[in-house]
């Protein structure tokens, strides 16, 4: 019986560690100094530090997906918004803070 539970356990826990690969399209990557960034389309973007290539090409791990962080809960992947003006990368919601930046709209 806890020989069962073990194997349960076990096989939970492999479940919830399982990372899952994210095939990307080499069109919707862009690169900066330290990060590439994933297009997601509407101008929405992912980040990694990583990228993997095997036979079927390019991807990155889930894992490895840049997070929005509340203290200890990871609640999701951090979503970014490029700036037009001076094409750096800011969190949804908040406008450029590149004080060098040649928009009007801040
Ligand atoms: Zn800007």
């Amino acid at each position: 019986m806890i020989k069962k539970l073990l194997m349960i356990c076990l096989l939970l826990t492999s479940v919830v560690i399982a990372d899952e690969k994210m095939y990307l399209n080499e069109d919707d990557i862009k690169t900066t100094h330290d990060k590439f960034y994933l297009h997601q389309g509407g101008n929405v973007w992912l980040h990694t530090p990583t990228l993997h290539r095997d036979k079927q090409g390019l991807f990155t791990f889930e894992s490895e997906l840049g997070r929005v962080k509340d203290g200890f809960n990871v609640w999701g992947y951090e979503k970014t918004w490029r700036c037009p003006y001076c094409n750096q990368h800011w969190p949804m919601g908040k406008s450029c803070q590149n004080p060098n930046c040649p928009s009007k709209f801040k």
